[in-house]
């Protein structure tokens, strides 16, 4: 009696662990954030990280805030998805160093554009930036950002910059 009693509890046992392991997978399968996770690890094993940025015809970014992991590799891509030319909804983007005055960069960007509206007596106020593009191109920078924080983009495109800002969070 003794025996049948043990195999009796064995079987229970197992037949528990068999029954959780089952919703455990159709909690997996179900779950689309699972999916997403997968995804990311992959991407960043083999290029860093990327991310991907519109500009349209409204003067508009599709983004207001961007998330970079600090010390890694980042690919931008930047896409102008409206028609318009370069020379009147030019697109780029800036990201400036922390504790530089905005409005004041976006001026003095205003009248290099000769330079792809990047000031050319300016080297510590820009980490990174893409070179300006119109309807339908698109261009990639690739950046590291070093020190955890919040530091501000834009596209510094004359006036642009009222409309096309953002925050870059590095942490
Ligand atoms: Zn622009």
């Amino acid at each position: 009696m003794k025996k049948i009693n043990a195999i009796l509890a064995m079987t229970a046992a197992s037949f528990m662990l068999f029954s959780c392991g089952g919703d455990k997978k159709n909690d997996t399968t179900t779950a689309p954030e699972t999916q997403t996770e997968v995804e990311t690890t992959t991407s960043e094993v083999t290029e860093g990280v990327q991310i991907e940025l519109s500009g349209n015809d409204a003067m508009q970014f599709d983004k207001k805030e961007i998330k970079v992991p600090v010390g890694e590799k980042v690919t931008l891509i930047l896409k102008h998805t409206g028609k318009m030319d370069k020379a009147v909804m030019g697109h780029n983007f800036v990201l400036l160093n922390k504790g530089t005055d905005m409005a004041a960069f976006a001026e003095a960007a205003a009248k290099a554009k000769d330079n792809d509206y990047i000031p050319t007596d300016d080297s510590t106020s820009v980490l990174a930036h893409t070179k300006t593009i119109g309807g339908g191109e698109t261009t990639t920078v690739e950046f590291v950002v070093n020190e955890a924080g919040e530091y501000d983009f834009l596209c510094s495109f004359p006036a642009h910059y009222a409309l096309m800002q953002g925050k870059l969070i590095a942490e």
